[in-house]
């Protein structure tokens, strides 16, 4: 598939930019039938398509989103930027030129150093043995970024303090246990600052805390964003929070970018069926009447994924082209891509995506349309948010 195009707004150029990456993953275990089965009709070796020829760019100062359900390659994808896993094929560029090849343990330090992660579960990212003055004070001697023990003391209470963790004594002394669930993710995200990193990446950083305490820690990405220039990542499945933080959106279903495009226009109007779907999911307190979804069923077999468009089995606009062609990527606007043959001959969205047939699902949450920014009732599925550093 031809992937959306890099989606690199103005003329800033990316820290780290992927460029038709794809990752897949030899079928074992449960899956071993279906690579049986695929081995005895005389095609190729079965392999999960965890991502495929996906590209995209991470400018300084700007908050990209990478928006899907489970299991659309997401994760993988941040894994393969930050180079915890290998490419099966495509290139990473570093502030212009090939990432260096991550081969040896000082290689691969010289890239975490610049490119940093944030990972899901913040109960598990900290060892509950070690205080939080450990778990901070590793990065440091690690990278021998501290010339003294009053240095490391500075420096770690610095990085407390740009977390919005204060008084920066009081929690360096703390156990993760101790430590509410946006506290343990400001001291994992205080350990990936500690090396000043140019690209943070972000893996649903939110989704484990309470409803609460989400909104604090977007802000504080926002803020790193913001003030430090940090090119950040955003992995969620949560549309609306990516509405909320993102400058630029990348939408993706069964491991390859349908679309990419300024946040406020894919949700404001989005050109792909799956992004409609997306967006009409997400919760809006606002809405009384159950949701209508336009599509249906779940997403396909990565190990021997639909031909063509792979969104065709759950689409509800599909047509014969789907099926026998992959879609290349047609433009929906400006920066704004989408991979459909609804586009083709220059059509866009708006006039393409009217009310079509639609699958009522009473299981599914209240549905979402684009809210307008600021508006966060949608993040918590309408409890009110606050910050929860205090
Ligand atoms: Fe895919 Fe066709 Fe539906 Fe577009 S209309 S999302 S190309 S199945």
């Amino acid at each position: 598939m031809t992937t959306p195009a890099p989606p690199t707004h103005g003329t800033t150029a990316a820290v780290l930019e992927a460029r038709h990456l794809t990752k897949h993953f030899a079928v074992h275990g449960s899956v071993r039938g279906a690579g049986r089965r695929l081995a005895r009709a005389g095609g190729p070796a079965p392999v999960v398509h965890a991502v495929d020829d996906v590209s995209l760019a991470l400018p300084p100062g700007q908050v990209t989103a990478v928006v899907g359900e489970s299991g659309s390659g997401k994760s993988t994808l941040a894994r393969l930027l930050a180079r915890l896993i290998t490419p099966t094929a495509g290139e990473l560029l570093l502030n212009g030129h090939p990432a260096p090849r991550a081969h040896t343990h000082r290689r691969q330090l010289e890239y975490a150093k610049t490119v940093q992660m944030v990972l899901q579960d913040p109960f598990a990212s900290l060892n509950p043995i070690h205080d939080v003055h450990y778990h901070l004070s590793r990065p440091f001697k690690v990278h021998g970024l501290a010339t003294s023990e009053s240095d490391l003391e500075d420096k770690i209470a610095a990085v407390l303090e740009r977390v919005a963790l204060v008084p920066a004594d009081a929690f360096a002394r703390k156990y993760p246990h101790e430590l509410s669930g946006g506290q343990r993710q400001r001291v994992a995200i205080a350990r990936a600052l500690a090396v000043r990193p140019q690209v943070l990446l972000a893996d649903e950083p939110v989704s484990m805390l309470d409803v609460s305490i989400r909104l604090g820690v977007l802000n504080l990405l926002a803020d790193l964003r913001d003030r430090d220039h940090l090119a950040i990542l955003y992995i969620t499945h949560d549309i609306a929070s990516a509405r909320y933080l993102a400058d630029t959106i990348v939408v993706m279903y069964a491991g390859q970018a349908v679309e990419s495009g300024p946040a406020v226009q894919v949700t404001d109007a989005p050109a792909h069926p799956y992004t409609q779907l997306l967006l009409t999911a997400a919760p809006d307190p606002e809405r009384t009447a159950p949701v209508a979804l336009r599509g249906r069923g779940a997403p396909p077999s990565a190990v021997a994924p639909p031909s063509g468009c792979r969104f065709r089995t759950r689409c509800p606009y599909a047509m014969a082209i789907c099926a026998e062609q992959v879609p290349p990527a047609f433009p929906a606007g400006d920066g704004h891509v989408s991979a459909c043959w609804l586009l083709q001959d220059g059509r866009k969205s708006a006039e393409v995506l009217r009310p079509g047939p639609a699958t009522q699902d009473p299981a599914m949450p209240d549905a979402h349309h684009a809210r307008p920014e600021g508006d966060m009732r949608h993040l918590g599925g309408g409890e009110v948010m606050s910050a929860d550093n205090a």
